[in-house]
């Protein structure tokens, strides 16, 4: 039998320093797996400038990378893999738009987001987006199946 549209995929999801400051993470995983996304992998960690400037590499040239990445450097952040038929989508969805302010109601942003920057969440935005951003934070081993 053909795989289901978007089939079974992963992830990466980041609740951000802001997340993790505003008491979220709770709340961010909750809505995971009330909707039947598997969480695979989990860490916290204290990101260094370099290191954020190097996940965030594909925007080096936008004039927001200096504020993001400082921002993102600014505190704990808690790293996911998540795991579930057409989980890239279905994780942008609850997330909602990178503005807060148009982001839908209900959605993560729409509700715990501050603005465009400190928007609380990140989470990959295509199958091979996906690939490189889980494998700069998780080794196999790190990984569940
Ligand atoms: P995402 O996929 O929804 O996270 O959005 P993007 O990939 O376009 O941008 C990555 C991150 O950069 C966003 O989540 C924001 O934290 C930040 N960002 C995006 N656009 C802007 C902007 O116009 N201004 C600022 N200050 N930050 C932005």
């Amino acid at each position: 039998m053909p795989p289901a549209p978007g089939g079974k995929q992963r992830t990466l999801s980041i609740v951000k320093p802001d997340g993790v400051k505003k008491g979220v993470i709770g709340e961010v995983i909750r809505r995971f797996e009330k909707e039947g996304i598997r969480i695979a992998a989990m860490k916290m960690l204290h990101l260094t400038r370099r290191q954020a400037e190097g996940f965030y590499d594909v925007h080096r040239q936008r004039p927001f990378f200096a504020s993001l990445t400082e921002f993102m450097s600014s505190g704990p952040i808690v790293v996911m893999v998540l795991e579930g038929d057409d989980v890239i989508a279905r994780n942008r969805t609850i997330m909602g738009a990178t503005d807060p302010k148009k982001a839908d109601a209900g959605t993560l942003r729409a509700e715990f987001a501050g603005n465009i920057e400190q928007n609380i969440v990140h989470g990959s935005d295509a199958p091979e987006t996906a690939a490189t951003e889980i494998r700069y934070f998780f080794s196999d081993m790190e990984i569940t199946s």
